[in-house]
């Protein structure tokens, strides 16, 4: 999906099976790759993103090259692509293994599909958890991506039923679209600026919270996150006003200059590293503090 939108996709669908585990399918409509870059794509760390700028310029979600080789390495692997105005070109890889290319008939745009992951890997296989489990993680991660780009339509199949449809639509409606309904009569809109920091977003009043963190979308510089500080600094806001137990319902996103940051730590992407830890910490502490008891709690 993070391919997909790299390549300047408006349009990208997810189809699953049986969790992920059978199937995972994902379909856009950017750029496309010529057949020598599909080539190309599968080797490893080859990636056409490397930025001249300063790593910390890096304004695309990828930068490794490592996804489609290792993916490609550990299941059945069929990618195909075709660039606007050209034709299709379709490459099958099984564990590591090119066994087949040839044309293809699609429209502009790629196909990436995963088959069997892990399937031959034991090793591997047993991280999995239940289909069901996968499931939530693959439905969780398509949420957060369709909240960080509002600006892009995205479906998403499981087992052949369709579970979300999301047209584009400016952030507040996409917000309100992925999380809980409730929200709307019990968030409260969020928007910070201390220097070149900028806090905006929705959380919800203390008075709406849930048992589970699973609806807390976070984001730095556009990306989804689920960084410890951040997280931690979320707790410390709600300290003392809700049970322990609880957690809020939010959607934060945290804007600050590349130089502040490096995405880099996690190989997902999901933990940042903060020049100024305690300064995004006030922040958030801070600025929500503020916000909830201007809100009267
Ligand atoms: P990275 O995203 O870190 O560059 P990947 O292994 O995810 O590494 O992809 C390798 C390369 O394949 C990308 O740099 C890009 O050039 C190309 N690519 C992958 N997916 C797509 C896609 N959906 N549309 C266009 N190009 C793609
Ligand atoms: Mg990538």
């Amino acid at each position: 999906m993070e391919n997909s939108l790299d390549a300047g996709a408006t349009q990208v669908d997810v189809r699953l099976g049986g969790g992920g585990l059978d199937l995972v399918e994902v379909s856009d409509d950017g750029s496309g790759m010529s057949p020598a870059d599909m080539a190309l794509a599968i080797e490893r760390h080859a990636t056409s993103k490397l930025p001249n700028e300063a790593i910390e310029e890096v304004a695309s979600f990828g930068f490794r090259g490592e996804a489609l080789p290792s993916i490609a390495s550990v299941a059945r692997f069929t990618l195909d692509s075709r660039v606007r105005g050209s034709d299709g070109w379709r490459l099958e890889v099984d564990h590591g293994a090119r066994i087949s290319e040839g044309p293809a008939a699609l429209p502009p745009g790629t196909r990436v599909r995963v088959e069997g992951l892990f399937a031959k890997v034991p090793a591997r296989r047993k991280f999995l958890r239940s289909p069901r489990a996968e499931y939530a993680a693959c439905l969780d991660t398509v949420r957060r991506l369709a909240m960080a780009r509002p600006d892009v339509a995205f479906t998403l199949d499981h087992d052949g039923r369709r579970i979300l449809s999301l047209a584009p639509v400016a952030l507040p409606a996409r917000v309100a679209s992925i999380l809980d309904h409730g929200l709307a009569e019990h968030g409260l809109p969020i928007d910070l600026q201390r220097g070149e920091v900028r806090l905006g977003g929705v959380v919800s009043l203390p008075t709406f919270t849930r048992g589970a963190a699973d609806q807390q979308y976070l984001f730095v510089n556009g990306r989804p996150v689920k960084d410890r500080l951040l997280v931690g600094a979320l707790r410390a806001a709600y300290q003392d006003l809700i049970a322990r137990e609880r957690s809020p319902i939010v959607a934060l996103f945290l804007d600050l200059p590349g130089k502040e940051i490096d995405i880099n730590v996690h190989p997902a992407k999901t933990e940042v590293r903060f020049a100024d830890p305690q300064g995004v910490r006030g922040l958030i502490v801070g600025g929500l503090r503020s916000a909830l008891d201007q809100a009267g709690h």
